[in-house]
């Protein structure tokens, strides 16, 4: 399965989330007690450095010509794709992350007054994370010009005061077990994690 993903060259994103187990499909009871037919996890889907490359590389094209001189995510999630989308810029990829619950830029890492920076992120959901790395770079005196993630899990109902661009817009609806239409067909709930594909 890996060797033939890896002929895949052109895959468009959906298909890159779904080959690589990061999107599953099915019947899946959630922590939340709820069941839904997608199961989502991002981490599945960068395991690939050929697949994080792709991804990257896509997210790169919209902030091209922009003047960007550094690529930001909060760790853990944002380090690999902050990794990707500077390598297809050709600038350098920093990550934050808390220290004693506030998130900082460590380790010797800086930013330049006026610097142009892009956020970056695997997976937002309430862009909680996301909003704390954009208000560290404005504190720093460098400039968020956008925030860019693979998927957007927020319904578009998220604002970060700079334009956001997402590979893929995901609303996975979650259903009352009693409610779940999978469960009244008689088919048989999984944990997630479980490979069903
Ligand atoms: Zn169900």
């Amino acid at each position: 399965m890996i060797g033939k993903m890896t002929e895949n060259k052109t895959l468009d994103v959906l298909e890159i989330f779904k080959q690589s187990g990061a999107l599953l499909q099915g019947h899946f009871r959630l922590t939340s007690g709820k069941h839904s037919v997608q199961y989502m996890q991002c981490a599945q889907v960068l395991q690939y450095p050929h697949f994080a490359a792709q991804l990257g590389a896509k997210l790169a094209q919209v902030w091209q010509g922009q003047g960007i001189r550094t690529v930001i995510g909060p760790a853990m999630g944002g380090i690999i794709v902050a990794h990707e989308v500077a390598g297809a810029l050709g600038v350098r990829a920093l990550f934050t992350e808390r220290e004693n619950g506030v998130m900082s830029l460590r380790r010797g890492f800086s930013l330049s007054p006026g610097e142009k920076v892009l956020v970056v992120e695997d997976v937002i959901t309430t862009g909680g994370s996301v909003r704390e790395v954009v208000t560290v770079v404005q504190e720093l005196g460098a400039v968020p010009v956008g925030v860019g993630v693979l998927v957007d899990r927020s319904g578009g109902k998220e604002n970060f005061g700079v334009p956001l661009k997402s590979l893929l817009q995901l609303n996975i609806e979650a259903f009352e077990p009693e409610q779940c239409p999978l469960c009244s067909e008689g088919i048989p709930v999984v944990k997630p994690g479980s490979r069903v594909v």
